[in-house]
């Protein structure tokens, strides 16, 4: 019994140096692919439940390696959290998202609201705020079409959470509350928060029984309430939209009406989707 001890902890040991090589690789790479131009926006669509209206478009980044091929978001953020590498790339993003949808307004597109996901680490940089208008300025777009996507997470960052919702508030810049349903937010403390949208997150639309039925109409209720706006994810299905058209969900995103794209297909998809 001791000798199989002995091998199941040298086992585990292998696997966690496995696992901290790939880590540590995958840490290397992330380092340069800023500067390798690795990096690519591809942007999804949301709509106005009710009228059908394209309202805008959310940023979501995607990493192309040479050798590694796609690495997923869900991989690499969390990395690059740990690391505070996601400064610098949640800056790219920012800086590229607001130049793409000024240049859409700038070919004639009806003007439309850009999705920015934010994560911690760059919300309570002490510049954040004076970066993002920073980069409004450089890209001369108007701050009304930027929507920034925090999640729910970030406010029991308490007293400075609020003051940066407030100073985002003043700049006219749009909030939503990513994830929304996931994160440990308290009701109560919501009414205080000066967000402009809730974001249902996508495992309650996911699977529609009976309990995620009452936590979305829930949600959705808690908006109205609040006076704000309220959209879901993960919008994949007919029976989705009809239940949330009728629960009177005013915005919806998901494969049912558009995967993300890249720029150049978006342009297609708006010239389509504004037909003159
Ligand atoms: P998220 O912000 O909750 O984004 C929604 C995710 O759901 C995206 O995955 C999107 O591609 C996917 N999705 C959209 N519609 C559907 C659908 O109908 N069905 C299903 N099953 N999925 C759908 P993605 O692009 O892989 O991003 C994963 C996460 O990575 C994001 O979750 C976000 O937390 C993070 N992320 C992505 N881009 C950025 C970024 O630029 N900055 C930061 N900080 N995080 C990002
Ligand atoms: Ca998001
Ligand atoms: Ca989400
Ligand atoms: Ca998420």
């Amino acid at each position: 019994a001791k000798e199989m001890g002995k091998n199941n902890y040298q086992f585990f040991t292998k696997e966690l140096d496995e696992k901290n090589a790939k880590k540590m690789m995958l840490e290397r790479e992330l380092h340069k692919a800023l500067e390798r131009g690795q990096f690519q926006l591809h942007y999804q669509p949301q709509f106005d439940l009710q009228s059908g209206c394209l309202l805008g478009v959310e940023a979501l980044i995607r990493w192309e390696h040479p050798k590694l091929g796609t690495v997923s978001p869900a991989d690499f953020i969390p990395l690059a959290e740990e690391t505070g590498l996601i400064v610098p790339i949640g800056n790219w993003v920012l800086q590229t998202a607001c130049h793409q949808n000024k240049k859409w307004q700038d070919v004639g597109f009806p003007a439309v609201r850009i999705s920015v996901n934010v994560s911690v680490r760059q919300f309570t940089q002490p510049n954040f705020v004076d970066n993002v208008k920073e980069v409004l300025e450089q890209s001369g777009l108007s701050p009304d079409c930027l929507d920034l996507e925090i999640t729910e997470s970030m406010t029991v960052e308490g007293e400075f959470f609020h003051s940066v919702l407030r100073k985002l508030k003043e700049l006219n810049i749009h909030v939503s509350l990513d994830d929304f349903g996931t994160g440990y937010s308290s009701l109560s403390s919501l009414r205080h928060f000066p967000i402009n949208r809730l974001k249902i997150d996508q495992t309650f639309v996911k699977t529609l029984d009976d309990t995620n039925k009452a936590i979305v109409a829930m949600i959705i209720t808690l908006a109205k309430s609040l006076k704000i706006n309220v959209i879901a994810e993960g919008v994949e299905t007919m029976e989705q939209v009809i239940f949330l058209k009728e629960m009177n969900c005013h915005e919806a995103q998901g494969y049912f009406f558009a995967k993300p794209m890249p720029a150049e297909q978006i342009t297609v998809f708006f010239a389509r989707s504004f037909a003159y």
